[in-house]
């Protein structure tokens, strides 16, 4: 689904637009001068179904280079290894859960308890995936001309972290599960869940500047993106805690 001239939403499951499989985030493909950066992976039951959103929007899927995971859940990193081995794309995500991903660690990814209450099929697995390169604090991913800067945003889980894309027409901020629509949160009861880093992370992200909030699930805004930030510092400002996506 071509969202502007440079930016594809190529995978979304039962928590956004329908997509592909069910269990997949929001995929989102950008293009790049020479290359195709996937933001996130999906769940990896189902990458053909990528691929024929890729092929439709006019992307070559053999020329994805990189994949820039928001966190280790699976319904985000599970399709790196496919990526990975298909391709040869450079994998990216936080050090916190690279060696989780590598060895396919479900209980650091709490996959084991979301998969025993029935958040994913009971025959699903993960796909274990090595992590090529880390998204280190506040660094930077150079693509010819552009970058991607990394901007930690701990609390949802352990090692989560958002990505800003600026480009000539507008400032992309992609945020995993750390922000969402309306400024809502998915605080759950998992052991690297960390209410009070998420709210910090609130914090840092209402201080950026940005057009298009291109979060891992639920509503896409492409020009007021800032509001929802906003929306969520208003509430932690008052001492609160923003709504959470998951009752
Ligand atoms: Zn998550």
């Amino acid at each position: 689904m071509k969202l502007h001239e440079r930016l594809f939403l190529v995978g979304s499951g039962s928590l956004g637009f329908g997509l592909t499989d069910p269990f997949d985030c929001h995929v989102y493909a950008l293009r790049m001068p020479t290359s195709v950066i996937l933001i996130d992976s999906g769940s990896g039951r189902d990458p053909n179904r990528i691929i024929d959103e890729m092929t439709a929007d006019g992307l070559r899927p053999d020329a994805v280079s990189h994949v820039l995971l928001t966190h280790g859940h699976a319904d985000h990193a599970g399709g790196a290894a496919y990526w990975r081995d298909a391709v040869g794309a450079t994998v990216v995500a936080s050090e916190e859960i690279s060696s989780a991903l590598t060895s396919g660690d479900e209980s650091a990814i709490s996959l084991d308890r979301a998969r025993n209450c029935g958040m994913y099929p009971g025959d699903y697995k993960f796909q274990p995936c090595v992590v090529d390169e880390y998204a280190e604090s506040f660094s930077s991913f150079q693509f010819g001309e552009e970058l991607i800067e990394c901007i930690p945003t701990p609390g949802h889980s352990l090692g989560c972290v958002s990505y800003l894309w600026v480009t000539d027409e507008r400032r992309h901020l992609f945020t995993g599960d750390s922000l969402f629509w309306g400024g809502r949160l998915a605080l759950q009861s998992i052991y690297d869940c960390d209410l009070q880093q998420s709210l910090d992370s609130v914090r840092s992200l209402a201080q950026l500047e940005f057009d298009a909030l291109l979060p891992g699930h639920l509503g896409i805004d492409l020009s007021s993106g800032k509001s929802h930030a906003t929306a969520a510092m208003s509430v932690v400002d008052r001492m609160g805690v923003p709504a959470n996506i998951q009752g």
